[in-house]
């Protein structure tokens, strides 16, 4: 039986639609009524890695190092130019963090029910410095914890503070990335995570140095913490 409320709801929704045409944030064509943020075509060209099925994959070869990662993974494969790539530069440089939740929390959904979070405490957002977070009015891996946030129900740690800007990593080479995410860190209650099994996220990955910053520094200040990684892109090395 179709109640009352459904149907007023459903009529509501329409009218928003025309009023408010929702579009699909990769291909710009309209939603229809059960879609939400992409349309099915593009949600099912999306390049998934599935990854977190391999081991070791190319992520957990990016962060292998000082600091041992019990588990990484990222959702989609990053090639520049791709519509995938596109989005991923809308989240960030267009002022539209929710795809980065919505990218998050789908994938962490999937991972849920492999089996990716079992063990895990808490979720920590790679940090953005707060100039650089108050001239883009987001940090892009907070949206990301709070979608892996949303599917497992795991806190979202804020503990970790970048301590100095430093100048985009973009065009940087992989020794340079390195160089400059050195001593970028600092934790502000390292009594809270001790113990703890932490999954450090950001949107993408590209060598890996940001996230094994982060790690180096979280490890220093609390040597019984163990670490995962998630993020919502990789990109592929040539
Ligand atoms: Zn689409």
């Amino acid at each position: 039986m179709i109640r009352p409320l459904n149907i007023a709801g459903r009529l509501v929704q329409s009218v928003a639609d025309i009023v408010f045409p929702r579009v699909c944030a990769m291909c710009g064509c309209s939603l229809t009524r059960g879609e939400d943020m992409m349309c099915l075509h593009c949600r099912s060209s999306l390049p998934e890695t599935r990854m977190h099925r391999m081991s070791p994959n190319s992520m957990e070869e990016k962060l292998f190092g000082t600091v041992p990662f019990e588990r990484a993974a990222a959702y989609c494969h990053y090639d520049r130019g791709a519509p995938y790539a596109r989005l991923i530069q809308d989240a960030k440089y267009r002022g539209r963090p929710a795809i980065m939740r919505w990218l998050a929390r789908r994938y962490a959904l999937g991972l849920r029910a492999d089996g990716f979070f079992d063990g895990i405490d808490a979720v920590m957002p790679v940090p953005m410095h707060f100039l650089k977070k108050m001239k883009r009015g987001f940090n892009q891996a907070e949206w990301v914890a709070r979608g892996v946030a949303q599917a497992t129900g795991l806190p979202v740690i804020d503990n970790l503070r970048a301590v100095r800007g430093h100048a985009t990593q973009t065009r940087r080479g992989s020794y340079a990335r390195w160089e400059n995410s050195r001593e970028l860190y600092k934790t502000v209650r390292p009594g809270e995570i001790d113990g703890l099994h932490l999954l450090i996220v950001d949107d993408v990955v590209t060598t890996g140095a940001t996230i094994i910053a982060c790690a180096e520094c979280v490890r220093q200040a609390s040597p019984t913490v163990r670490l995962s990684a998630l993020t919502i892109a990789s990109a592929r090395m040539s």
